[in-house]
């Protein structure tokens, strides 16, 4: 399958007022510029150098999407440019965020990853925190950055009513935190959920925005050791 009946086969499974966002992390410059000449301009890494050289090479008018855990110290390389940031997975890091969009007078906005999958992982909120932070005082502050809504994973399995319960578990505490009431900073209006393996059951439960790779470049190459 080439590049464009990968990217029209997705377009055509996804209704209008989902946003799709290619991820092309570890894939070469040339296939994103094959990618963009198609017409697509949303693309979504996980690692700020990466996406960094990336940006410097290729058109102005692509929107940079970071979708992967950010070190506090990573994001002033990507603070001048990043289109959308959807794995922001605690205060701190938003902190770090609008401290650094503020030095080149940007609002950038953002998603509240939360934890959603039975997998262990390091990253995100958990359900309980997410809601604690949206009461917290600290908004005030955050002049700087936009929330616009929360990012979450389902859990890697084949077990498709797991997935379903997770994204909606997803999709009813975004429905709750949309009722409000919200810090000024926060516009509860994007769902991220979705990737290549699952974006289909993400759609009918409600995701405005999907991540997908694979399904559009075909397997990433392995990262080789060091
Ligand atoms: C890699 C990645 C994706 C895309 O994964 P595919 O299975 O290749 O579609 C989506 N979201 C995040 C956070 C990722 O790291």
């Amino acid at each position: 399958m080439s590049l464009q009946q990968n990217l029209n086969e997705i377009k055509n499974s996804i209704p209008a007022g989902v946003t799709l966002i290619a991820v092309s992390k570890s894939q070469p410059i040339g296939k994103i510029r094959e990618l963009y000449d198609l017409g697509q301009r949303v693309f979504g890494e996980n690692r700020a150098q990466e996406m960094t050289t990336k940006y410097e090479s290729l058109p102005g008018n692509i929107q940079w999407h970071m979708i992967g855990h950010l070190q506090s110290n990573k994001i002033k390389y990507i603070a001048s440019y990043v289109n959308f940031i959807h794995s922001v997975d605690s205060p701190k890091v938003l902190s770090e965020i609008n401290r650094q969009a503020a030095r080149f007078d940007r609002v950038i906005p953002c998603l509240l990853q939360v934890h959603i999958a039975e997998e262990e992982t390091k990253f995100g909120f958990s359900p309980e925190e997410v809601t604690q932070f949206l009461r917290s005082g600290t908004w005030s502050e955050m002049a700087h950055v936009k929330v616009m809504g929360l990012m979450g994973m389902a859990t890697f399995t084949k077990n498709e009513e797991q997935i379903r319960r997770e994204f909606k578990s997803l999709r009813s505490l975004f429905d709750k935190l949309k009722q409000g009431p919200v810090p000024p900073a926060v516009q509860m209006t994007e769902l991220s959920m979705g990737m290549t393996g699952d974006y289909k059951i993400a759609i009918e439960e409600g995701s405005t925005m999907v991540r997908v790779g694979t399904a559009i470049f075909g397997e990433r190459a392995k990262k080789k050791q060091a």
